[in-house]
């Protein structure tokens, strides 16, 4: 356990009683924030665009300033007093320090961003940031698809692809608290650049972000009027529908997925590749970890479906070590765009500052 005086003076290493959490999911498009009781239970939400990037000090103030919203709806509606923050951010990031180190999908004003001191020194409770693939993870193990199973693997598709990895009913960490960045694993010796700058990694196949790149490269055209509202509104559910861009105008992955489903046959090659990067991808993940399940969330993959775990079910059943494709199940995750906020109760329960997760 660490015990620490940060610069501020503000003192970190605290334990967290039990309580409603205030949960923040930074998120590369969208940043929400919302009370949890201990139970999962969401009341008073907050939710903004995600700035892309700006002096540190004005993001870490725009993220301030959603969690505001969330407790001042939660404060109206006289509940009891928060125990605990809890941050799911974009990764990579430091889990101790609550530092993001350098984001693939958001502005260099993201790097080195402190997130845990200003929100401690405002809201005087502990404070835990972690990765969200990482707390998503922790919900669907305490609240979700994964409820019993101690070995699993959560991935996400959605603006990019993330991971985590539960083994013996804990989260694999690493030495440095980034491990389970699945989708920076390369399938594709000569394939595109990754947002990370790596080659051939899985996000760079398979994620809003890449195919909605691999769309404008090869000419797609946006869907307009009635298709783009519903991506629109998709969005703002916090979906990663249309995340890939900024600009609603932009091509983004769903109106790629869209065009496979009206017969062109560029927008096919584009999601054919992304489902084998997918189903290479998992294969490596049945082998390497031996999981019991592999839980599958993100708004790409809730709006492909089987489409994108079919063709990765077949690949396990052909292709994995035989021993690990008998005992994994390949299922979609239970608890959908909320689930970075729900995970931060488990993220904060029985946790002193500055230690690892449980
Ligand atoms: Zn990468």
């Amino acid at each position: 356990m660490m015990m620490a005086v940060t610069q501020d003076g503000v003192k970190s290493g605290a334990q967290a009683p039990r309580g409603p959490v205030l949960a923040i999911d930074l998120g590369a498009t969208w940043t929400r924030a919302a009370v949890v009781s201990p139970d999962g239970e969401l009341a008073a939400r907050g939710a903004a665009r995600t700035p892309f990037d700006g002096p540190s000090g004005r993001l870490a103030d725009a993220i301030l300033h959603v969690a505001e919203q969330a407790l001042k709806a939660a404060a109206a509606a006289e509940g009891d007093p928060i125990a605990a923050v809890g941050v799911a951010a974009v990764g990579p990031l430091d889990p101790r320090s609550g530092v993001i180190v350098a984001p693939p999908n958001l502005g260099n004003g993201y790097r080195g961003l402190d997130l845990a001191t200003p929100l401690r020194r405002r809201f005087g409770v502990p404070v835990f940031v972690e990765r969200d693939t990482m707390v998503a993870a922790l919900g669907e193990h305490a609240y979700g698809a994964a409820q019993g199973v101690d070995d699993f693997i959560y991935l996400t598709v959605s603006t990019g692809l993330g991971g985590a990895i539960f083994s013996r009913g804990r989260l694999l960490t690493g030495a440095s608290g980034v491990a389970g960045e699945l989708g920076h694993v390369p399938v594709l010796l000569d394939g595109p650049i990754c947002g990370c700058g790596g080659v051939g990694h899985l996000e760079a196949l398979c994620s809003g972000t890449a195919i909605a790149r691999a769309g404008r490269e090869a000419g797609i055209a946006a869907r307009r009027d009635a298709d783009a509202a519903m991506s629109a509104s998709a969005a703002l559910r916090g979906s990663a529908d249309a995340a890939a861009s900024t600009d609603p105008r932009a091509l983004s992955a769903a109106d790629v997925a869209a065009a496979e489903r009206n017969g062109d046959e560029r927008a096919a090659a584009i999601m054919r590749r992304a489902r084998e990067a997918f189903a290479a991808g998992v294969v490596g993940i049945v082998n390497a970890f031996n999981p019991r399940m592999i839980v599958v969330g993100g708004g790409i993959a809730r709006a492909e479906g089987e489409r994108l775990l079919g063709p990765a079910r077949e690949a396990i059943a052909a292709s994995a070590l035989a021993p690990a494709a008998a005992v994994v199940e390949l299922t979609p995750a239970a608890l959908g765009d909320d689930v970075g906020l729900i995970g931060c109760v488990p993220l904060t329960a029985d946790r002193k500052e500055g230690s690892w997760q449980r």
